[in-house]
């Protein structure tokens, strides 16, 4: 509009910044009040009252920086203590390379595999918590969070399914997906009978990093993707 070689919408132009003092329904209002929450706001609306160009560049930089504070924050907070979908997701599910911790976000490398749309389903709704794990399941329905499985005395989320929980279904799906269970699994061997012997789970002794989880499902091979597949249809029966 600065640009324009229409008088006339100079005209309205310059009409509509002086309604913007008194009106804030008016459209240069609103557009001063979306610079609110960037760092350097009070410049671009200084150089939009002044009709002077907003520089792209440092604006496209200062909006990223603004959307970025959401994985900001996650980056200083525990999926188990607050339980929020967006720190889960930060800590344990996004790539560290491309997701949201980079800058540009970047579509992750499953969703360009050609993949059964069952299993694309599963892996998505797992990464994002659209699933029926107890840790979602409850705010919606009530009840514990806490795993139904006797023995499991946890909260049933992401962690606790891929590694800690004693679910028969699930551990026999750790046996069949040993290959890739077995590294993460590999403390609980000095106590097996056999150096040979795996055991599908492992105990409240152990632990494992957030970052050992992220790079677990950050894998990106196929049998990753169908392995965390049958373990949400396993949990999606109950
Ligand atoms: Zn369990």
């Amino acid at each position: 509009m600065l640009d324009s070689n229409s008088e006339t919408l100079r005209r309205v132009l310059k009409a509509d910044w002086h309604l913007a003092s008194f009106d804030s329904t008016c459209w240069s209002a609103q557009v001063s009040n979306a610079f609110n929450g960037l760092q350097i706001s009070a410049m671009f609306k200084q150089k939009m009252l002044r009709a002077t160009q907003v520089p792209t560049q440092e604006f496209i930089c200062d909006l990223r920086f603004k959307h970025l504070k959401v994985w900001r924050e996650a980056d200083f907070s525990c999926p188990r203590a607050v339980n929020k979908k967006a720190v889960t997701y930060h800590k344990w599910c996004g790539s560290s390379e491309s997701g949201p911790k980079g800058s540009p976000f970047s579509i992750p490398s499953y969703l360009y595999k050609d993949l059964d749309k069952h299993v694309l389903r599963n892996f998505s709704r797992f990464r994002l918590r659209a699933h029926h794990l107890r840790v979602e399941f409850c705010k919606l329905h009530g009840g514990s969070s806490i795993c139904d499985q006797r023995e499991c005395g946890e909260v049933q989320d992401e962690k606790h399914v891929l590694f800690f929980c004693k679910c028969a279904e699930v551990c026999e799906l750790r046996m069949r997906y040993r290959d890739l269970c077995e590294g993460m699994l590999k403390t609980l061997r000095v106590f097996a009978p056999s150096s040979s012997e795996f055991i599908p789970f492992l105990t409240c002794h152990h632990s494992i990093t957030d970052f050992e989880i992220n790079a677990f499902l950050n894998q990106g091979s196929y049998r990753l993707l169908k392995f965390v597949s049958d373990l949400v249809s396993i949990l999606d029966t109950g």
